[in-house]
């Protein structure tokens, strides 16, 4: 962490954890970000998310580390950031987690909720793409801004952000309390060139989403 100053801060609730970075008062943070980590720790089968077998791991073996550096970067560029992670395999978690986000972003708002993925479906399908409630212009802001990042970031082909209404998948995910909030799928874990380059770009992952998350911000 380049901001040496800052503070993290792990709340262990039942289910899963919340992980405050925080830049120092005095500095006054410019937004508050939340990142949660796509579905829990685990195998597959007990929702570690989608397996890419090119990879060798889910996705949330793949994500935990890269909202961990971002939220590192989060602090450096004078950010606050929540990371939200579910160490305990099973769905049963979202619902106590949603919750515990609606209610700190009731007492101090975040600018910006992202949830980090990658995509699996058949050896076909390939590319970016972001996910956000239909009737959020922030959100689909965001989501338009992220796809081009994460896209260009990773090289692979930038698929339409898709605005989620009521009854399809995982509109759950996104239709939350009065704060943007984008699922970001970084590109398809079940295609080989895809996730060769999810594998050479993890690294530095944390930086294209940083750079999205500014140019969303405005800073
Ligand atoms: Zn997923």
């Amino acid at each position: 962490m380049e901001n040496e100053t800052a503070t993290i801060e792990k709340i262990e609730y039942e289910g899963f954890d919340v992980l405050q970075y925080r830049v120092p008062e005095e500095d006054f943070p410019m937004a508050k970000i939340a990142v949660f980590v796509g579905h829990s720790g685990g195998k597959s089968n007990s929702d570690g998310g989608a397996y890419s077998k090119t990879l060798g791991m889910g996705e949330w073996t793949y994500n935990l580390p890269v909202a961990f550096a971002y939220a590192d970067e989060a602090v450096s560029c004078g950010l606050d950031c929540d990371v939200f992670v579910r160490s305990e395999p099973g769905w049963k978690g979202w619902k106590p987690m949603k919750d515990q986000l609606n209610k700190n972003h009731a007492e101090d708002p975040y600018a910006l909720h992202l949830m980090l993925h990658f995509n699996a479906y058949n050896e076909r399908f390939h590319g970016s793409f972001t996910m956000y409630w239909h009737k959020s212009k922030n959100g689909k802001r965001a989501a338009t801004i992220f796809t081009k990042v994460v896209s260009e970031h990773f090289n692979v082909v930038a698929r339409d952000p898709r605005g989620l209404k009521p009854k399809m998948r995982a509109n759950h995910l996104v239709k939350l309390g009065h704060m943007p909030s984008v699922i970001v799928e970084a590109a398809f874990g079940s295609n080989v060139d895809d996730a060769k380059k999810l594998f050479a770009g993890r690294d530095t992952y944390h930086e294209a989403l940083m750079e999205a998350t500014l140019i969303y911000l405005d800073f």
